[in-house]
């Protein structure tokens, strides 16, 4: 057995509330567990959006009463209420900016709505972009003027990675994380995960060529973060309607230790972008008592059938994977054992409270 400390997931979208069809604080968190992460953030575009102190203390009610792994929330980006957001820091895991997506109350149509932000958000708090190749450029040039640390979400392209590699050698203040999904799968991949439905590979940023995969991996010193963006929706939603959005909460671990198994990733690698480095960037409390044991040898198939999430399916359907989680121990209480979910719902706690 490998014993590790409990991951940090910087990017789950729980889908509470609004949409508990898809999953919500209860199902998000087992699947967390049951995937080796003891503590997740949570993103703010749910409906309605998590952007003043009502919906704020709306999400974290619904976590306070059903999450079963720590937790901290984060605040959204809106064109009206960059005056009323750094009072709401403290609570908050963080700002999310989304500067591409355009969408109801989130929206940032030019960059006159993104100064205020950066300008009010308190500095020992994290702004986190949605900003994809150019937009990112332009958020890292924000970071640089306002001279305050951001932390870009899902990078997936090498011009991106390379960009900040050079952002970093001049003392810019950025950060960065990249999903499972971009580390595993590029556009060669699309076939075997739509088989006949493209809704399912429909996921942002899009999968990436096999060039820009395979220079996130020749560029792993830059990337600071693993994340999952588990981005649950329903196998009926991806069919008809083809919203974007991977689950990984459970298949993030077993995917980074299979690198590992592979040669392509070490253990330093897994503790140090998916817990030392979230912890700092985020300034997260440790977690005392907290560890996972995994069996490294264990080889199986991956298969949604076996998954908390309640979105019913997984892009790695059917992969073979090396090293399975057998224990989750969450601030000395058995959380997890043996594909069994112990916490009960409640014991998460709000880092940030
Ligand atoms: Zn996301």
């Amino acid at each position: 057995m490998l014993k590790l400390p409990g991951l940090i997931d910087p990017h789950v979208h729980v889908r509470e509330p609004g949409q508990i069809h898809k999953e919500d604080w209860d199902s998000a968190t087992q699947a967390a567990l049951a995937g080796g992460v003891t503590m997740i953030l949570a993103m703010p575009n749910t409906r309605p959006p998590v952007f003043d102190a009502a919906t704020l203390d709306l999400a974290l009610d619904a976590a306070r009463q059903k999450a079963r792994c720590d937790y901290a929330q984060f605040v959204g980006a809106g064109p009206d209420n960059a005056d009323l957001l750094p009072s709401l820091a403290p609570r908050a895991a963080g700002l999310k900016m989304y500067l591409d997506s355009t969408f109801g109350e989130l929206r940032l149509d030019d960059m006159t709505l993104w100064m205020p932000h950066f300008a009010n958000y308190p500095k020992e708090y994290p702004i986190v972009l949605h900003s994809e190749s150019r937009t990112m450029a332009a958020g890292i040039l924000f970071a640089a003027l306002y001279d305050r640390p951001v932390h870009i979400a899902h990078i997936s392209l090498k011009e991106e990675v390379l960009l900040i590699k050079a952002a970093k050698e001049r003392g810019i203040k950025v950060t960065c994380e990249v999903c499972a999904h971009h580390l595993f799968l590029s556009q060669d991949d699309i076939p075997a995960i739509s088989s006949g439905h493209p809704g399912r590979a429909e996921v942002r940023p899009r999968l990436a060529t096999r060039e820009d995969v395979n220079s996130l991996w020749e560029n792993m010193d830059v990337i600071d973060c693993f994340a999952t963006d588990h981005a649950p929706h329903t196998l009926e939603e991806k069919d008809s309607e083809n919203p974007p959005g991977f689950p990984g909460l459970e298949t993030l671990l077993p995917l980074l230790l299979t690198a590992v198994d592979d040669g392509r990733l070490t253990i330093e690698d897994i503790f140090a972008k998916s817990v030392i480095n979230p912890g700092n960037i985020f300034h997260l409390p440790e977690q005392p008592g907290t560890w996972i044991e995994v069996e490294e040898d264990a080889e199986y198939e991956i298969h949604a059938s076996d998954q908390f999430t309640r979105c019913g399916w997984t892009p790695f359907e059917s992969w073979k994977v090396r090293g399975k989680v057998r224990k989750v121990v969450l601030r000395g209480k058995t959380a997890f054992e043996d594909g069994k979910i112990l916490a009960e719902p409640g014991y998460g706690e709000n880092v940030r409270k």
